[in-house]
């Protein structure tokens, strides 16, 4: 007979595996909690909670350079100069 095969709860969003469903909902609340920024994978929707992190999945398991998920950086054109205008009627 087979005893003690325990059911496992992996947490989806950084695989981490807790053994009830209790601790897995206290963990998503703790590590994953909707305030809390997270960093997903555009690729498989992994969440890291480091940028750091994520770029260093994607690089690994993506074989991608995470700069072409990202956004192109903006591109601030300088301020005008200011115009010393004094309107005078
Ligand atoms: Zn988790
Ligand atoms: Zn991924």
């Amino acid at each position: 007979m087979l005893a003690g095969l325990k059911k496992v709860f992996p947490c989806l969003a950084c695989g981490k595996v807790l053994c009830s469903k209790a601790s897995l909902k206290r963990h998503v609340a703790d590590k994953h909690a909707s305030r809390q920024e997270e960093y997903r994978c555009a690729i498989c929707e992994r969440v890291y909670c480091s940028r750091n992190s994520l770029m260093t999945h994607i690089y690994t398991y993506h074989k991608t350079r995470p700069t072409m998920l990202l956004p192109p950086p903006p591109h601030h054109a300088p301020p005008p100069p200011a115009t010393h205008s004094d309107v005078k009627f």
